[in-house]
């Protein structure tokens, strides 16, 4: 439920020493219908949703208006063109994706805000550069006028012992320092409160919000 998410967010910056205004909820509304989305997340005022498909997201923006997007899924470079209406697309995972984010920037004279995806547990399932090449896709980036890179997002593998992601958050952490960025994009339902601890700046949560049985508190 919202309100309880949002009380667990300011519990943990409360305990951490972080300012809650530094951190942005990236409500995860891929999946749900528009009147569900009413329902769980708008009527509280809250109007920061993520989508990790561009198709569905393109029906869902029609009957949502004032929404501010983020795309948070794995972009194929054929969407790139009808991804101007996102304000942040936080999984930026190649150089070829960079070059058609250029190409499409240049043509619609719009600035692709993104993170770069970062594959810091290895696993080959997960997208997202490994840690090593960040550097060298950033530094192309740095050529590109139309494509700013604002920071770093991962995903931790999926555990049921949220401190397990701590090592991985961390690790983003650390790169995001040498790299001189500025946001970190990581946490999500299971994980969140360990990823504020460890310096997220935006948290992408879905399941928390829409969870029926989270309407109790415990
Ligand atoms: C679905 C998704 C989320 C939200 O996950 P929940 O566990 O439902 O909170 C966050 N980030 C990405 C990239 C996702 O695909």
């Amino acid at each position: 439920m919202f309100t309880e998410l949002q009380k667990r967010i300011e519990a943990v910056c409360h305990r951490a020493g972080r300012d809650p205004a530094e951190i942005t909820l990236v409500a995860v509304s891929k999946g749900h219908s528009a009147a569900e989305i009413e329902a769980a997340i708008l009527r509280f005022g809250h109007r920061i949703l993520g989508e990790n498909r561009v198709q569905e997201w393109r029906e869902k923006a029609k009957q949502l208006p004032n929404i501010d997007w983020h795309f948070i899924g794995n972009l194929q470079s054929n969407k790139v063109k009808h991804c101007t209406g996102f304000s942040l697309i936080h999984s930026l995972n190649s150089k070829r994706l960079a070059t058609v984010m250029e190409e499409q920037g240049q043509k619609r004279n719009h600035c692709f805000r993104v993170m770069i995806e970062v594959n810091i547990s290895g696993e080959a399932s997960k997208h997202g550069l490994p840690p090593s090449d960040v550097a060298e896709l950033l530094h192309y980036t740095q050529s590109l006028p139309h494509v700013e890179v604002c920071g770093l997002m991962t995903m931790a593998p999926y555990a049921t012992n949220p401190e397990s992601s701590r090592p991985i958050f961390r690790a983003l952490r650390e790169l995001r320092d040498k790299l001189q960025l500025k946001e970190l994009s990581m946490g999500m339902s299971g994980d969140f409160e360990v990823a504020i601890e460890e310096g997220a700046t935006y948290i992408r949560v879905g399941s928390a919000l829409f969870n029926q049985g989270d309407k109790t508190p415990t």
